[in-house]
Parts: C-alpha cells; structure tokens; sequence
C-alpha cells in the first residue's frame, strides 16, 4: 500500500489484508534503528520475519488502521519494509498488477482502473457579481 495525498489505496487497504508480508529480518529494528517495529513482526523462519496478523487464513496486518475499503492508513509507512514499499496499485504509473486485482477481489472491491489515477478536477471559481 501506498500513501499520497490522492491515492485509491487510502480507501483500499485491501492488500494489507490478503498476502503474508514476509521479509528478512535485518530489515527490521533487530538489524537497524531505522527499521520494521521488531515488536510488530513475528519469526517466520530462521532468517525472515514477518508482519504480526498477515500470517494466518484470515490475514490482517497489525499496522494497518482504518476499515478497508472505506478509509486505510499504514500506521508504520515509513518504516514498512521493502515488500510493502515494492507493491504497487493496479494501473499507478500505467502499469497493470493483477495481484493489486485479487487483494481488492477477496475484499468486494472491484479492480482499479487507469481513470482511478486521474486527479478530480477542482470546482470552478464563483463568479463575479
Ligand atoms: S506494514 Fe503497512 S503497508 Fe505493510 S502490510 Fe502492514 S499495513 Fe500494509
Ligand atoms: S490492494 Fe491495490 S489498491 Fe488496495 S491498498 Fe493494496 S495496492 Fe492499493
């Protein structure tokens, strides 16, 4: 998921809450102050650790807020690790991501198109008197 200020996934979240978010386990406050929350991870294998609540059948992040599919954020953005930083919407940069797709699909929502991406155009300025 990312963040910015006009972005479908501030209304998504949907990824946060389908696929394990698994990394190695340097990357998190164990091997930099500048990391993953140790706290907010769990030992997957002997070198990589994952996101507490991504694990199971039912995944959830611990980090994410909000209701998905209304109002999301990533309480640790930025400090998420490097396979959350690397998983882009569907159609952001024009770049289609089936995997975008299915998260949203297992959640009721539909895939995002390329006009998702396009910024809603400011109202017009009342006229003079
Ligand atoms: S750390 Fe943030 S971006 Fe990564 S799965 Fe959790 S809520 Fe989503
Ligand atoms: S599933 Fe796709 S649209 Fe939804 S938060 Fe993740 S990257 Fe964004």
């Amino acid at each position: 998921m990312i963040e910015t200020a006009f972005n479908p996934c501030l209304s998504c979240g949907a990824c946060c809450a389908f696929f394990r978010a698994s990394f190695y386990w340097a990357e998190s406050t164990l091997g930099r102050p500048d990391g993953v929350p140790e706290h907010l991870t769990e030992k997957l294998t002997p070198h990589r650790v994952m996101m507490k609540g991504t694990g199971g059948t039912t995944p959830r992040c611990v980090a994410l807020e909000g209701d998905i599919g209304a109002s999301v954020r990533c309480s640790i953005h930025p400090l998420r690790a490097g396979v959350c930083r690397d998983f882009h919407a569907s159609w952001q940069g024009g770049e289609h991501n089936p995997r975008c797709d299915d998260a949203r699909a297992r959640h009721g929502l539909p895939p995002l198109s390329p006009e998702d991406w396009e910024t809603p155009p400011l109202p017009d300025l009342p006229r003079a008197a």
